[in-house]
């Protein structure tokens, strides 16, 4: 047996349909009694019922969320935490209204329960970031960890289907660099490895009926596991790409992580066999490149850089940040290796492996 580092996840979870109405008993039993309930403005009215639901456990709403939670937004929101005398911040969103309340968390050392409503994942994780003059530093403290997590699938029903498309790509995208990362672990495999299936699964039902709960509610559960394979097991090149395009060159999130996640898939496959045949195998497809493509077409989710506004004249930028400072990849990072694995993600070109580009580059 090989050795291996595994760090647990300590949150409670809970998962079902209509769970959210447990919350008043979660804050009881944490002894929580002045909440501020974190959430974006599309979520204002669902934010509403649940203060509602509270009663005087809820001290105040925050609609304010800004995505990637720039410095002024947090100060803002620990500016509003801090009025009512919050002892615990309420995330009722997604990844960005999570990031909020994580950094209440982690500047006023006070609690998060988190209602997701996405797929990214950020409700599992010890990582938390803020935005300074557009460079987002992300920093790990387990004070951010969400004490409990409810996952109730009647919440994410509003989810457009573009949005909820390439949100479990977001998530899958974890779950998959997680079987070959630095950290990588029989336990956190197991997670990544089934979060892939629930993914790859649930998706397309929801792009088919984005009121299917059975599907919402197995998206959530992938996401559960996505949040937990990425903070225990880490990163690769496709994160530290994705954040390159999407913070230097302010491209939505989770699209990018739709667009880039099979190129990145390829472009590991010859280093990292084992960990891309059981993405293979979670998906059911055999390969996993193409099936990681395959997919975010059929749950429509956007396929090129160019369709989501990347500058073609970008992208020797991008290939250079991405490739400047060292970090754990399976396969090696070069300029010229990402530059042209841009270029294909660029044109939404079929995936294919480093050593195919590299031989049609030589020619
Ligand atoms: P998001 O939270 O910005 O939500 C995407 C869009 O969906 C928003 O317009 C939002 O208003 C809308 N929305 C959310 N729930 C809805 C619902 N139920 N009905 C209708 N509309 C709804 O996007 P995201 O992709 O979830 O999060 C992205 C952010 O999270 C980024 O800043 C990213 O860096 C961060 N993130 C952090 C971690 C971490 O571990 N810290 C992990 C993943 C993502």
């Amino acid at each position: 047996m090989q050795s291996f580092v595994y760090s647990a996840v300590p949150a409670r979870v809970l998962l079902g349909a209509g769970l959210r109405s447990r919350l008043p008993q979660e804050m009881d039993a944490l002894g929580l009694r002045r909440a501020l309930l974190v959430t974006t403005r599309s979520q204002r009215d669902r934010a509403r019922e649940l203060a509602r639901r509270l009663e005087t456990r809820c001290a105040d709403v925050f609609d304010r969320v800004v995505m990637h939670v720039p410095a002024e937004a947090a100060a803002d929101v620990c500016a509003a935490a801090r009025a009512v005398d919050a002892d615990c911040a309420i995330a009722l969103g997604g990844g960005s209204a999570i990031g909020m309340a994580k950094v209440v968390a982690a500047r006023l050392d006070v609690p998060v329960i988190a209602l997701p409503t996405t797929y990214a994942g950020s409700e599992m994780t010890t990582h938390y970031g803020v935005t300074t003059d557009g460079m987002k530093k992300v920093e790990r403290t387990p004070k951010v960890l969400p004490r409990v997590v409810i996952y109730d699938p009647e919440l994410s029903v509003s989810l457009p289907a573009a949005v909820s498309g390439p949100s479990g790509m977001n998530g899958l995208a974890h779950c998959v660099e997680a079987l070959y990362a630095e950290d990588a672990n029989p336990v956190t495999s197991l997670m990544a490895e089934e979060g892939i299936g629930a993914f790859g699964r649930a998706l397309p039902r929801i792009a088919a009926d984005p009121g299917d709960l059975g599907a919402r509610g197995e998206a959530f559960y992938g996401a559960m596991l996505s949040g937990i394979a990425l903070t225990s097991a880490g990163i690769c090149l496709h994160h530290k790409l994705c954040h390159t395009l999407g913070g230097t060159f302010n491209l939505p999130h989770a699209e990018v992580h739709a667009v880039v996640l099979s190129h990145v898939v390829a472009y590991n496959t010859e280093a990292a066999p084992l960990a891309i045949a059981r993405v293979a195998r979670a998906l059911g497809v055999a390969d996993a490149a193409r099936g990681l493509q395959d997919l975010a077409r059929r749950v429509g989710a956007p396929t090129s850089l160019k369709e989501i506004g990347m500058p073609h004249a970008d992208l020797d930028r991008a290939a250079r940040l991405a490739s400047q400072s060292p970090y754990f990849n399976p396969a090696p990072v070069s300029y010229a290796g990402i530059r042209a694995l841009l270029d294909d993600a660029y044109e939404g070109r079929p995936t294919r492996a480093s050593s195919d580009r590299f031989h049609a580059a030589a020619h």
